[in-house]
């Protein structure tokens, strides 16, 4: 009984294209988060955002071509953040990393994230409520797999990074769902 059960929520896994709405192994937490009221709204105002894209040259300050690209970066690395690729949800050793430090876009050294707003979705993908800076991440939307998502990109680079749910936790009901492969990790 307990055995088929996991393999059922392993093949649910499996089966999910991206960084999926779905949550295998934790409840949603966004029904706790109290919208609209004013404490809320006070605390995740503290907290940076992703910019929108605005698809305007000399957009990012970091501009390769692909051969440039693929020399400097790794395949899995570059399958994500020049392909929009996906990794394997809990592939990545970031997944459950616990340490205290600075999350960094594998291809420039952009800061994107702190330890300090990771937390375990229980999706299989490295989980982020809030950005380092409002300067470390872009948002553009994206289609893709019949999904409407919100695509997170590098803001100094443009590369592709993940995507952005509104179903996080407290304080700002966000869930940045990274592609582990597309970051660096320093211990503080
Ligand atoms: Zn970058």
């Amino acid at each position: 009984m307990r055995l088929s059960l996991l393999s059922l929520l392993l093949s649910v896994a499996a089966l999910s294209p991206a960084c999926s709405q779905s949550h295998a192994d934790q409840p949603n937490t966004v029904a706790a988060v109290p919208t609209g009221s004013k404490g809320a709204t006070v605390t995740a105002a503290k907290y940076p955002v992703a910019q929108p894209v605005t698809g305007k040259p000399g957009e990012y300050a970091v501009v390769k071509t692909d051969a440039e690209w693929k020399k400097q970066l790794t395949g899995p690395q570059y399958y994500i953040l020049r392909e929009e690729g996906t990794e394997r949800p809990y592939t990545s050793k970031l997944n459950d990393n616990e340490a205290a430090g600075n999350y960094y876009c594998a291809a420039d050294h952009n800061l994107v994230f702190s330890s300090a707003t990771k937390f375990h979705s229980g999706t299989g993908w490295p989980s982020f409520y809030a950005p380092a800076t409002a300067a470390s991440l872009k948002v553009k939307s994206d289609g893709s797999f019949g999904m409407s998502r919100d695509e997170i990109v590098c803001a100094k680079c443009g590369g592709h990074l993940g995507h952005v749910f509104n179903d996080g936790p407290k304080p700002t009901g966000l869930r940045y769902c990274m592609d582990g492969d597309a970051l660096t990790f320093e211990k503080k």
